[in-house]
């Protein structure tokens, strides 16, 4: 009988999902709140409406062996909820109660000791932050603890008198916020890391990943880091302990900070295929997606290193607010080596991932020179 995998959510990364599932003979199911989702419009295993719904929750079980998700800003009670009608949910609840909330998080890892982080703590009042702020020095990064993603959720404030408008824009105090110590990084570093239900594990080559100048948004991954070995030995031991701390099942991206003097902080972790291991798709013998099914599946992993000496990924992120139309996509497709991934998105708004384009190089140099030159033939 055809195995079937049930995804909370029908954006990019189940759709992606579904191109690995279907050369392992894996059906998908898509449960999403709204109609004509990237991944629902996919599959005929479509189920739409609230994830908080009995009915529904019932209906989209029926479909699936096993479930997983996109997001890890799901609701545990609701993976609890498809536990107790027998279907596994990977990762689970446990994992979900303690990864969604990023205080919550960052509180879990430095508890268990599994991880160096920069100082951190959660602020009630702007008095709060500007007292952290006395105490560890200027700037101070104010987050959301939860629903915050490609920066949303960011503030980096440079000093006092900034405090007020920063804490205005994250929506406190109606949103919970936490506090921390900017990082000096000189380098942004991820590790993609496949844990399955069975606890093998693997773990991708150490990447770094480029962030879009004052944006907080991911622009290019480097893979692998142009990092002494020794860096990308320990920061794939920190991200191993801190997907066996979480307890994690499936593939989780785990972000890190380099700093200066090559110290290592750990910056957060999504239990879940992530834009750092969307270049795993050309690059890797193994994509994340499909390490991803067979982690959540207990079947063996598959590879993860990389086929060639260097892979570029480069965001394509929306330039303007409308329909989404990929103008230049020829040109781009032109381009010798390129990859050009479009995620079938309605609408494009400025700097929402609207696909990506990933190039296999003899160096990172070449790689990058590949996919940027694609990736700016194309306007969304
Ligand atoms: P999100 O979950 O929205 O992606 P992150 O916590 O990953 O938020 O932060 C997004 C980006 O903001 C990071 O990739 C980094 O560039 C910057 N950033 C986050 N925390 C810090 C910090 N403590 N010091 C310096 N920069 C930070």
């Amino acid at each position: 009988m055809t195995t079937r995998v049930g995804i909370l959510g029908g954006g990019q990364l189940a759709r992606m999902t579904i191109g690995a599932a279907i050369a392992l003979g894996v059906d998908v199911a898509i449960f999403e709140r709204e109609a004509d989702s990237p991944a629902g419009r996919l599959t005929r295993q479509e189920v739409v409406g609230p994830w908080e719904s009995p009915d529904v929750q019932r209906r989209f079980a029926a479909l699936c062996d096993v479930i997983t998700l996109e997001s890890e800003f799901v609701d545990p009670a609701i993976l609890t909820a498809f536990a107790e009608l027998g279907v596994p949910v990977r990762p689970g609840a446990a994992t979900l109660a303690i990864v969604g909330d990023k205080l919550r998080q960052k509180e879990h890892l430095a508890a268990a000791g599994a991880v160096p982080l920069p100082p951190f703590r959660a602020v009630a009042t702007p008095e709060d932050v500007l007292r952290a702020g006395a105490e560890w020095g200027w700037p101070v990064v104010l987050k959301a603890r939860r629903l915050s993603y490609d920066g949303y959720g960011n503030a980096t404030v440079r000093a006092p008198g900034e405090v007020a408008a920063a804490w205005a824009r994250l929506g406190a105090p109606g949103r919970a916020l936490y506090a921390e110590a900017f990082v000096p990084f000189r380098r942004e570093l991820a590790v993609m890391v496949a844990r399955s239900a069975g606890g093998a594990v693997a773990v991708y080559p150490v990447v770094e990943t480029v962030q879009a100048a004052d944006a907080h948004i991911c622009r290019a991954v480097r893979a692998p880091a142009a990092v002494d070995p020794a860096v990308a030995e320990r920061a794939a031991a920190i991200a191993r302990r801190a997907v066996d701390a979480v307890g994690a099942v499936g593939v989780v991206g785990v972000e890190l900070f380099e700093t200066a003097d090559g110290a290592l902080l750990y910056n957060e972790l999504a239990p879940r295929p992530h834009n750092s291991g969307h270049y795993t798709i050309e690059g890797c013998a193994t994509s994340q997606f499909e390490n991803h099914l067979r982690a959540v599946l207990d079947l063996p992993l598959g590879s993860t290193a990389l086929v060639a000496p260097a892979a570029v990924m480069v965001n394509l992120l929306g330039q303007t607010d409308g329909p989404a139309v990929p103008h230049g996509l020829a040109d781009a497709l032109a381009v010798p080596g390129a990859h050009v991934h479009l995620y079938g998105k309605r609408r494009a708004r400025p700097g929402r991932k609207m696909g990506h384009v990933t190039a296999l190089g003899p160096d990172l140099a070449a790689a990058e020179a590949t996919a940027s030159r694609a990736a700016g033939a194309i306007r969304l």
